[in-house]
């Protein structure tokens, strides 16, 4: 669907499995814990995955690594389920769910144990921590080390009939206490917890932990190619551990890649549940959120998340992009593809003396594309303007209306302003104007050219709307090193207008339609809340990079 795809590591390694038999296909997956919304970072993740099973011909899967219970729950896996559909891709088969290999897990830890590769280990937390050791020091064996095969199967059944308390033990595995590798001291395999699942109910009073899980659904699954991001590079040789002693059906290639980071942003999910449970923005799919139910919510197209995810490209080493860059893409798409509308934010009546009759003018609906076609619009002689858009008196460069001064009003005449009304507050409450041509696109006759272009409805057939700007929700670029969200957050993310007047035919837009607002910027049809009766649009994106201006 897009450009053709860059190459990178990823792809070059998996060409050579291809090339020297080691695979003989590719299967990748997904593989979401659903204790939150998907964000930005994960975008990345599901094109890498989704798009290298599309360029290999392979497939994809979509897995939720369910071990955590008690943080996990269904509205994450329905919001998962719909971004991944979203951003166009499709998984193969069923949606999977860790949870469903339960027994198996089971079954293989009671396998381990039989070999001597782990046991059942009472140690408290604290204690624990201390036998542990740290970087520079070796750990130390536990006394339980040493347990007998019969006494381990003994206790890690009975962990699994629930006869024990949380926390009281867990069964870990027998690797090497000493090993500079600190996942590889005896890491934990199961710990109990008498906790309800979203998927398996109260049947399972231990669970695995995702370390001992994920190499063997991975394994269990047949995926060829495990991709994750490279914290997870330390974790390799204990998922080989594993593989390496448990009759897995599969033996899955881990491959490490960076993961991304874009600059004003917090992609973390405990600091974007904190955003939510906080009250500082209203939801997980709150237009300013990084979720990418949030860049929805804000007109992002999909098709510019995925091809800003393309763009930034796959590599192994850590670092933050610039937001511009998503931004910029998002611009791009929607200067293509956003039909044009007109709203006056701030409106100011113009009244045109000398129109005789109401003119229905025929407005092409993109200036670059003419498949978009045009739509109806009646200019009378009762018209609203931003009310930025005029002054009384003005040097040169202001390109907009002055009293004795010429525009061209979008897709229609041009006018001249004749006079104005002011209040007792000293403000323009009122603008008269002649019309100087009479049919659109004509230039006047004495050769006086209009300055500029502006904007405008009808008074008598516009239409009141709400309409939200969004700005980045962070003030600094590095949101995630501040102790305190309010040290940084943007004071301007969200203003509402309530007064803006929008042309009629847009109460029927469709959610989720984006419009270019002429001369204003990208604006979309509200997903939950636009309806004909009370319209409302969400800025997505400003025509120029306001942020880039003010900093270089
Ligand atoms: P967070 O750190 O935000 O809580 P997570 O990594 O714990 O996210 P998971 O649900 O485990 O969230 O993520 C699913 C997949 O998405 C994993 O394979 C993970 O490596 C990948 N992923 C998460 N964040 C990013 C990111 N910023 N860039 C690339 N991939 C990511
Ligand atoms: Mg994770």
């Amino acid at each position: 669907m897009s450009a053709e795809p860059r190459s990178n590591f990823l792809r070059t390694q998996i060409q050579d499995d291809l090339d020297s038999g080691r695979a003989s296909g590719v299967i990748t997956r997904f593989p979401p814990e659903p204790n939150g919304f998907l964000h930005i970072g994960h975008a990345k993740s599901i094109t890498v995955n989704f798009g290298l099973a599309e360029q290999f011909g392979g497939q994809c899967h979509l897995r939720f690594d369910d071990t955590n219970p008690e943080r996990e729950s269904q509205e994450f896996i329905d919001s998962i389920q719909e971004d991944v559909s979203w951003l166009g891709y499709e998984w193969h088969g069923e949606v999977r769910f860790a949870s469903s290999y339960f027994q198996q897990f089971y079954e293989w830890a009671l396998n381990l144990i039989d070999q001597g590769l782990a046991y059942v280990c009472d140690l408290s937390p604290d204690e624990a921590r201390v036998y542990r050791g740290t970087l520079t020091e070796p750990g130390r064996d536990s006394p339980f080390r040493s347990r007998s095969v019969p006494e381990n199967r003994d206790l890690f059944m009975r962990m699994r009939k629930g006869e024990f308390a949380d926390g009281s033990r867990v069964l870990r595995a027998k690797i090497d206490m000493a090993s500079p590798n600190m996942n590889l001291r005896d890491p934990i395999l199961y710990r109990i917890r008498h906790a309800d699942h979203h998927q398996t109910g109260s049947e399972w009073p231990i669970y695995p932990t995702y370390d001992f899980a994920h190499g063997q659904e991975d394994a269990i699954e047949g995926i060829t190619h495990s991709i994750c991001t490279l914290e997870f590079e330390d974790h390799r040789p204990l998922y080989e551990w594993f593989i390496d002693n448990l009759p897995v059906p599969h033996r899955p290639r881990q491959i490490e890649f960076a993961r991304l980071n874009t600059s004003y942003t917090v992609t973390s999910k405990r600091k974007l549940k904190q955003l939510v449970d906080e009250g500082i923005v209203d939801g997980w799919d709150d237009p300013r959120m990084p979720t990418i139910s949030g860049l929805r919510r804000r007109g992002y197209p999909a098709t510019a998340i995925r091809h800003f995810c393309e763009e930034v490209g796959t590599s192994r080493s850590d670092g933050t992009v610039d937001v511009a860059m998503l931004e910029s893409a998002v611009r791009d798409d929607l200067n293509r593809h956003a039909p044009r509308a007109m709203c006056v934010m701030a409106p100011l009546r113009l009244v045109l003396t000398n129109l005789s009759q109401p003119l229905s003018l025929q407005v092409p609906n993109h200036p670059a594309d003419a498949s978009f076609g045009c739509r109806e619009l009646v200019m009378d002689s009762e018209l609203l303007i931003d009310a930025d858009d005029f002054r009384e008196e003005a040097n040169k460069h202001f390109k907009r209306l002055v009293i004795g001064k010429r525009v061209r009003l979008r897709g229609g005449l041009v006018i001249e302003a004749e006079s104005c009304d002011i209040d007792a507050s000293g403000t323009v409450i009122c603008v008269y104007a002649r019309c100087v041509t009479t049919a659109p696109g004509e230039d006047p006759e004495d050769g006086v050219k209009p300055k500029g272009v502006i904007h405008w409805v009808s008074a008598n057939h516009a239409v009141p709307a709400t309409v939200r700007r969004y700005d980045r929700l962070f003030a600094v670029p590095d949101p995630a090193k501040a102790e305190n969200f309010s040290e940084v957050l943007n004071a301007n993310s969200l203003t509402t207008n309530t007064s803006a007047m929008i042309e009629p035919g847009l109460i029927a837009a469709e959610p989720e339609t984006v419009f270019q607002f002429e001369r204003e910027g990208y604006f979309v049809a509200d997903r939950h809340e636009h309806c004909s009766e009370r319209p409302v649009f969400n800025m997505t994106i400003g025509l120029r990079d306001t942020w880039s201006d003010a900093s270089g």
